[in-house]
């Protein structure tokens, strides 16, 4: 299509940021919107509050300090003046004339030398100037007295808002009164039900609010124009998993027979009675087993709910009936520690079960042996990592897959695994070690169904976790030694592997949270200019000095062993061991024969060793929420009273004072999961993109979730109830706009 102000080396630039298409640049909207009708006298601001304010140059100068040369200009309203401040400022020499209006927006802060008419000042203030009448009446219409939309750039100063404005403001222009230019995409009755503008009408509103709109109601989202559009997107998503799940449903799976048979195998291997939950949860699994089409169901519970025991359980049902059954881990560590318990565990049965192990370290003998056994059936229960979709894998009679996702494993696995030739539509059950909080589940997992957990098993105590500052480390030596002392064993995790040459921390956020924790300098210097000014609080260019006195696993291994610790035995693990080492060690911590495991966050995920009472996170500023709770979660798995302290290094972010105090105050895993998402949004909780987590447009999973819950049911009951209100013209129009959306954005997630 063509838009006016878009020539194809314009186009050229925007479509590297996913711009492709005018419906795409429609739904580019402003990241926020600046009050231009009232504009605010100088005045009557406060310090501490973000303002917009419309002001003319009066002069401006450029101090060069020793760090970095200082832009002041200074801007005034008849005889009330205000100084703005920009740091590393150089770049604006000579961009501006006295006598020029600007449109300023920032934080306010009281000047340290007022003077009459002059006692605010800002720092770092994003701007526009506004050019004269004669100059560019259009812009001026677009920025002056109005609601003004602000945009993040598409292309440095050139596309930055102004540009966006008249081409978005053209467009809109040029549909005019024909309404078949932007077609609406939902059913009018629903939008008459939901009291939701039509596409056209909120696009021009989410661009170009009409006067009366309030600034709390726009960066809220809670115009009706920006909810229609939100709703939108989250009902086109929903829409497609309410499909993929029903696609599911009606596909030929395996009925398996839960007999008494079966429940007698299961009834000799079960070493405890199971929780309410884990009952509950079994028997919803079960319920889906029995049906002839294909279980695709999600289990959510947290850490030490007991994940591992419902899992066996089922998989005990798929061999009973005559199937192999696959379990899939993330890590080796973690597929080994499943193999050994469900050989363990198996081994409680009168009947003998062929498990089998099947990894990517293994040598080629084994694995030779192990995929001979997968093809010929002989393995009943296959346990193992990526190896058994990257390899080639071939089963001869697979009836369940159940993939321990623990945040690692990214749908598009999930669906590969679920592929697998020779593995006709088993059924599918997905483990997640963290809680997810109910709006990312909803839409990552939106195509499963879901079973929780969400009960300890009994006898567990409280885990008691502090906060230790890292000057205290000798007390917290001390306090090993008297657990060891009562037998007990502990945990102390390290950030990074080795010391400050470590190129690779494991811990892959470590060197970003460290931009953090670097002290940030005042002048956030490049990212401040016109146009690139997308974040309010900018963070600092990436400091240099990031390891700095950071205390690594291997270091300290040596240190303790020899001096606070060196009646103890300590052992060392970390993801640069060999799997045979990594084994051997992790084997003779399980059995007691080390006291102290010095580590990184290769023990994370799942690993169980009921004896150990005492985790040490060191650097727990630099860990995730998930990942705190996660190690904590190797705690306090026995009857024993267990200890998780959070030291610190130096310099803690407020970011990190928060997670670390979240973590004091609460044990509930969806409670910590609910602050990640809050704190960090949706596509860092997952830790990667890859996650398969669609990136949204105009949606917000932390802001939107009332949206979302409705977009779920008005798509559930698209499909399954339809309205007589809906015509056949307007059900097609959905149906190929979801197709549309779904190839546009999901991708690989291809509807249907
Ligand atoms: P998850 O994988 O959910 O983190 P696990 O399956 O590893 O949890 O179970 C945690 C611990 O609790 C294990 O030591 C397991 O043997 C034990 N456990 C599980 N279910 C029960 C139960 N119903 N009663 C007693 N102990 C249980
Ligand atoms: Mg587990």
């Amino acid at each position: 299509m063509y838009v006016r102000g878009v020539g194809p080396r314009v186009a050229g630039l925007i479509a590297a940021k996913g711009i492709q298409t005018a419906e795409d640049l429609l739904y580019h909207l402003p990241f926020r919107y600046e009050d231009r009708q009232h504009p605010r006298s100088l005045d009557e601001l406060k310090a501490g509050e973000m303002a917009s304010v419309i002001a003319e140059v009066r002069g401006t100068s450029l101090l060069s300090t020793k760090r970095s040369p200082i832009f002041e200009m200074t801007v005034g309203q008849g005889n009330l003046a205000m100084k703005c401040v920009w740091f590393n400022g150089g770049y604006l020499q000579g961009r501006f004339r006295a006598g020029q209006t600007i449109a300023l927006f920032g934080k306010v802060e009281a000047s340290r030398t007022p003077s009459v008419g002059r006692t605010m000042k800002m720092i770092q203030p994003q701007f526009e100037l506004i050019p004269e009448v004669s100059e560019d009446e259009e812009t001026r219409l677009l920025e002056v007295g109005r609601i003004t939309p602000v945009y993040e750039s598409l292309g440095g100063t050139q596309l930055a808002s102004r540009w966006q404005r008249k081409v978005i403001f053209r467009l809109l222009e040029s549909f005019g009164g024909s309404p078949g230019a932007v077609p609406e995409c939902l059913p009018q009755s629903m939008l008459d039900r939901l009291g939701l503008p039509d596409r056209a009408s909120a696009l021009r509103e989410a661009h170009f609010p009409s006067e009366g709109t309030t600034q709390i109601a726009l960066m809220e989202a809670r115009t009706p124009a920006l909810r229609r559009l939100i709703f939108e997107e989250l009902f086109f998503l929903e829409l497609g998993l309410e499909l993929k799940r029903r696609k599911a449903q009606k596909q030929l799976g395996i009925a398996f027979d839960p007999s008494d048979q079966v429940r007698a195998a299961i009834r000799e291997v079960l070493p405890f009675h199971p929780t309410g939950a884990q009952k509950r949860a079994l028997g919803e699994i079960v319920a889906d087993m029995r049906q002839p089409h294909p279980m695709r169901r999600l289990l959510q519970g947290d850490v030490g709910s007991g994940k591992t025991i419902v899992a066996l359980q089922a998989m005990l049902v798929a061999i009973e009936n005559g199937y192999q059954a696959a379990m899939m881990a993330p890590t080796e560590i973690l597929a080994t520690q499943h193999y050994l318990a469900a050989r363990k565990l198996l081994s409680r049965a009168t009947k003998h079960y062929k498990v089998v192990l099947l990894t990517g370290s293994l040598d080629q003998d084994r694995k030779r042996l192990a995929r001979s056994q997968i093809f010929s059936g002989e393995a009943q229960l296959v346990i193992g990592t990526h190896a058994l979709i990257e390899e080639k894998v071939e089963f001869d009679k697979l009836g369940l897959v159940i993939v321990d996702e623990q945040h690692r494993f990214g749908v598009l696995q999930r669906f590969r695994l679920m592929k697998k030739p020779g593995a006709a539509e088993p059924d599918v059950l997905v483990m997640t070690a963290t809680p997810i909080p109910r709006t990312l589940a909803l839409t990552l997992y939106g195509d499963l169904d879901s079973s929780v957990l969400d009960e300890l098993p009994p006898g567990r105590t409280p885990i008691v976790t502090r906060r230790v500052p890292g000057e205290r480390q000798d007390d917290v030596w001390e306090f090993v030694r008297k657990q060891v002392a009562q037998k007990r064993q502990a945990y102390i995790v390290y950030p990074i592997i080795e010391g400050a040459k470590d190129d690779q921390p494991e811990l892959d956020f470590a060197r970003a949270d460290a931009e953090a924790v670097v002290e940030a300098p005042a002048a956030p210097a490049k990212k401040t200019r016109k146009g690139k000014t997308a974040k309010l609080f900018p963070a600092p260019e990436s400091p240099k000095s990031t390891k700095l006195d950071l205390r690594s696993a291997t270091e300290m291994y040596d240190q303790l062993r020899n001096g606070a610790l060196s009646d103890l035995r300590v052992g060392l693990l970390h993801g640069r061991l060999d799997a045979d080492e990594k084994d051997v060690v992790m084997r003779r911590f399980q059995r007691g024969e080390i006291d102290v495991l010095v580590s990184t966050t290769v023990i994370e995920v799942g690993v169980d060793v009921p004896n150990a009472t005492v985790m040490v996170v060191d650097h727990a500023e630099r860990f995730g929420l998930a990942q705190l709770h996660q190690l904590r979660g190797r705690v306090g798995r026995g009857a024993a009273k267990s200890y998780c302290l959070l030291m610190t290094g130096e310099r803690v972010s407020p970011e990190a004072e928060e997670r670390l105090a979240a973590m004091v105050r609460t044990q509930n895993g969806f409670e910590l999961a609910e602050l990640d998402l809050a704190m960090r949004g949706p596509g860092e909780f997952f830790g990667t993109r890859q996650a398969g987590l669609p990136g949204f447009r105009v949606a917000n999973l932390v802001r939107d979730r009332d949206l979302l819950e409705l977009a779920k049911k008005e798509a559930a009951a698209f499909v399954t109830t339809p309205e007589e209100s809906v015509t056949e013209a307007e059900r097609k129009r959905v149906w190929g706009h979801l197709r549309h959306a779904w190839q546009r954005r999901y991708g690989l997630m291809e509807a249907g």
